[in-house]
């Protein structure tokens, strides 16, 4: 598993956008620079992507020498073909294409869901009791597996993936038609996938935060001490070292379903689907497009950044290069989870 740092910066000056690409220079990083001096958007003239991934030797001093401009990276996990290839099960996620309807006001939650024990407050509880509402066809032809905004458990499929999972006798699944808002007919050869096994409780936080819906919450959100606050928990998305998941609660007689836990931040709050590798073999081996498929993991992820060499042999507490007098924060291998 690597750790990669994605950085994208726009700008309208290079007083960032100059100096930065001296230093990957310096460390013969590649990037992608491009400008457009007619841009109409001022902010968008210049633009400078990379990406530095922590395993990399010269990570820490390059972190280092970047830190006093302030840019943010996207931080993600990329996984290796090894670990792809072991592991059983993966989570499962899709394109978002349309919003559910109505979407005025959040209509689709009393057209959709029964509520009577959704929290408004952190999105856990509501209960899929009619067909989602969509403005359109979906458009995107060549999208076996297809999704929506904000509702990001949902799952729909065209009728060729439809028939080859029935083919293939997954089981603890059903279909129903999604239907044109305006219209109120059901969409032809296109259905919702409904999952009906859920794990038992089995993800491991140690590397994301636990969000519970109270006063004052762990998101530093919740401010007002007279809401009606249920006090139910969901997690941020880990970010680095993928989703641990107990191996215990997966039986194998099953290739779909979805977990106990909720995932997400605000008063956004979905499950997750997770198949198994036979069904990502289906997937792959009818070329059935629109999935995307994250490895789940069984084992804690250390996160280590290398020493770069010119450090290696630094003796110096704090040192940030050899010739300063400061002391090295190099000096070891760095666990930061
Ligand atoms: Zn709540």
């Amino acid at each position: 598993m690597r750790v990669k740092h994605r950085y994208i910066q726009f700008d309208s000056h290079l007083k960032i956008i100059q100096p930065v690409k001296k230093i990957l220079d310096k460390y013969s990083c590649t990037y992608n620079y491009e400008e457009d001096l007619d841009c109409v958007l001022s902010a968008f003239k210049y633009n400078l992507k990379f990406e530095l991934y922590e395993d990399a030797t010269d990570f820490a001093v390059l972190q280092q020498e970047l830190s006093k401009f302030k840019l943010e990276p996207q931080i993600g996990t990329i996984y290796e073909k090894a670990e792809i290839e072991k592991a059983e099960w993966f989570i499962i996620s899709k394109g978002h294409f349309q919003y559910p309807q109505p979407d005025g006001d959040f209509g689709y939650r009393e057209a959709t869901f029964d509520l009577k024990n959704y929290c408004h407050l952190c999105g856990i509880g509501k209960v899929q009791n009619a067909p989602y509402r969509l403005k359109t066809e979906p458009k995107q032809r060549n999208h076996q597996f297809w999704g929506l905004h904000w509702v990001f458990d949902a799952i729909f499929v065209r009728r060729e993936a439809k028939n080859i999972l029935k083919r293939e006798q997954i089981k603890g699944i059903s279909f129903s038609q999604p239907v044109l808002h305006k219209k109120n007919l059901p969409i032809e050869d296109f259905y919702q996938l409904h999952i009906h096994t859920v794990l038992n409780k089995g993800f491991d936080s140690y590397n994301t935060k636990i969000i519970t819906c109270k006063f004052n919450n762990e998101e530093n959100w919740h401010k007002d001490p007279n809401l009606n606050y249920c006090g139910r928990i969901k997690y941020h998305h880990p970010m680095i070292g993928g989703y641990l998941f107990d191996k215990q609660i997966f039986n194998k007689d099953f290739d779909i379903v979805e977990t106990y836990e909720y995932f997400g931040s605000g008063a956004s709050a979905n499950k997750l689907q997770i198949v198994s590798k036979r069904f990502k073999e289906i997937v792959e081996k009818n070329k059935l497009k629109g999935l995307v498929f994250e490895p789940i993991m069984h084992e804690k992820f250390k996160r280590e950044i290398p020493v770069s060499n010119e450090h290696k042999h630094c003796t110096m507490i704090n040192c940030i290069e050899k010739t300063q007098k400061t002391s090295c924060i190099f000096d070891k291998n760095s666990v930061i989870l």
